[in-house]
């Protein structure tokens, strides 16, 4: 901004000090100024017109080539000799441009109505040639320094007080030309030594004081001058101003980032809210499935074509576990009844096995297995409860007569029809087995050797009195022992028992003993 203006203010001086100088220049060129008679009063009449149009010029003289003034403006300074004034002397070359320089002659008379200090003014002159080109006058003219303050109030901004901005302009001995009587200004500026043209940097302006400087040359008026200007605008602003600006600027800058940054995050928590949300939706749905709930609905609000992709996705892969779970509970309830059942059969077989394995094929009466696991359950509930049991070996006599005599298949029916009788004479507690080819064993619980006795007695009579076809009448030999506590094992009473009946068959079969 300081450079804007510098630049600026170094415009507006160029651009005024070219406008006198062309003013000085055309007017020297008029036919008046190239034919008239030099005494003439048309020059006094024309030095009034250029007066008129420019408010600045205080005085505009025409003077002769030996230095007097011929006419001049409210006829000031006629008759005098200027021909030491640089301009004069200059002007005789070609237009001039003079430098800043106090009122030497003009002072007595011009009043200086708005400062107590003299007049300053700037000169422009322009040699008067005739027709032949011979140098007949020069034209000059002072344009009173208050121009500058007056342009230079124009390009201020509005704030440059309040912001301590200030303007100087320099000539080429760094002397400070504007404004009037730097040394009576506060603080007493000197420029600094060391600057560079349109350049800008902190530069100390005496008493240590530091400012922000930048520095614009203005354009010399006149083209390859001869006696150049070399003005300089400089604009000036104290340190701590600028750093004070810098540092407003820094915190209205912060103040702009931080509440850029509030609402930055309050739209990523916006955004991140409406990413998330359904996907934590989503979660919550999937954690459901996964502890076993059936009926979800995926009903997640998405606002995206991949969250809605996503839950239907999900709905479908819920739908499939689900579909899954029920033909894998379906298949393994068919499992478990397939099972239950097959254990049924397999226990049902067991049991067939078990029985047939105790059962005599023959004649359906238990076999020698079952009737060893029977003597030794009877045997052991004896020694527990004392209770007696009985034990009857019965064979067949002369059996293998009847196998010799009918045939195999005879003599199997008649072992059937024997075991008939035996069954039919017991009770239903009672035990009889087939342990050999003719042999039968039985056990009679709760029962002592009187009954046995009668017992065994009933059974032989019931066999040989009933008739087997084509046999006829058979007999049996029966030998009868009784279990006791004090005996070593099951098997002493059905040794016992073998002893009567080999006693029975001694004695001529048909018969039952006991020993
Ligand atoms: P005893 O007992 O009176 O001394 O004479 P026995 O003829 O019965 O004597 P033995 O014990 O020698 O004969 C038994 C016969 O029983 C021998 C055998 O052929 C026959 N036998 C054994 N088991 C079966 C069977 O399952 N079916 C048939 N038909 N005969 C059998
Ligand atoms: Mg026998
Ligand atoms: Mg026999």
């Amino acid at each position: 901004m300081l450079r804007t203006l510098a630049k600026g203010t170094a415009t507006v001086l160029a651009k005024n000090m070219r406008e006198r100088r062309r003013e000085v220049e055309l007017l020297a060129q008029t036919p008046l100024f190239v034919r008239a008679p030099l005494d003439s009063k048309d020059f006094d009449a024309s030095l009034g017109r250029l007066h008129q149009s420019y408010a600045y010029y205080s005085w505009i003289g025409l003077v002769d080539i030996h230095g007097q003034v011929l006419h001049a403006t409210n006829n000031n300074l006629v008759g005098e000799n200027v021909s030491s004034r640089p301009w004069f002397q200059h002007s005789q070359q070609g237009t001039y441009v003079g430098d800043l320089h106090e009122a030497a002659l003009l002072a007595g008379l011009l009043r200086n109505k708005i400062h107590e200090w003299p007049i300053r003014f700037i000169d422009f002159a322009a040699p008067v040639y005739d027709q032949k080109g011979q140098l007949r006058a020069v034209l000059g003219a002072h344009a009173h320094w208050r121009w500058t303050s007056d342009a230079i109030n124009e390009v201020m901004p509005d704030d440059a007080r309040q912001r301590k901005i200030e303007i100087f302009i320099v000539n080429s001995n760094n002397e400070i030309i504007y404004p009037d009587h730097p040394e009576k200004l506060p603080g007493s500026p000197v420029v600094p030594k060391k600057y560079k043209t349109d350049d800008s940097g902190f530069h100390e302006w005496g008493s240590n004081e530091y400012y922000l400087t930048t520095v614009a040359a203005v354009s010399e008026p006149v083209a390859d001058n001869k006696w150049p200007l070399n003005w300089k605008v400089m604009v000036r602003q104290p340190r701590d101003q600028v750093l004070s600006e810098v540092n407003k600027l820094q915190r209205i800058v912060t103040l702009i980032v931080a509440a850029a940054a509030v609402v930055f995050i309050f739209l990523a928590w916006m955004l991140g809210d409406y990413i998330s949300r359904p996907i934590i939706q989503l979660s919550k749905l999937a954690k459901k499935v996964s502890d076993g709930g059936e009926k979800i609905l995926f009903n997640v609000s998405a606002n995206s074509k991949e969250l809605k992709e996503l839950n239907s996705a999900m709905e479908d892969m819920a739908a499939t576990l689900l579909a899954r779970k029920h033909a894998l509970e379906d298949a393994n309830k068919d499992l478990q009844s397939t099972v239950a059942e097959r254990t049924a059969e397999l226990e049902a077989a067991n049991q067939e096995l078990s029985q047939l394995a105790r059962r005599d094929a023959l004649t359906g009466l238990s076999n020698r297995l079952a009737a060893n696991e029977r003597l030794l359950h009877e045997f052991h509930r004896m020694m527990r409860n004392q209770e007696q049991y009985a034990v009857l070996m019965m064979d067949i006599d002369f059996f293998k007569k009847v196998n010799d005599t009918y045939g195999h298949a005879t003599g199997d029916a008649v072992l059937t029809h024997v075991a008939n009788q035996i069954q039919t004479s017991l009770r239903k507690t009672d035990f009889a087995g087939r342990v050999g080819g003719e042999e039968f064993l039985i056990i009679l619980p709760k029962t002592n050797l009187e009954n046995a006795i009668s017992i065994a007695e009933k059974i032989r009579q019931n066999i040989k009195t009933s008739h087997v076809d084509p046999v006829g009448h058979i007999s049996v030999s029966i030998g009868v022992a009784m279990a006791a506590p004090a005996q070593e094992s099951a098997q002493t009473a059905v040794d016992q028992a073998d002893k009567g009946l080999y006693a029975a068959k001694q004695a001529g079969r048909d018969r039952v003993a006991s020993v």
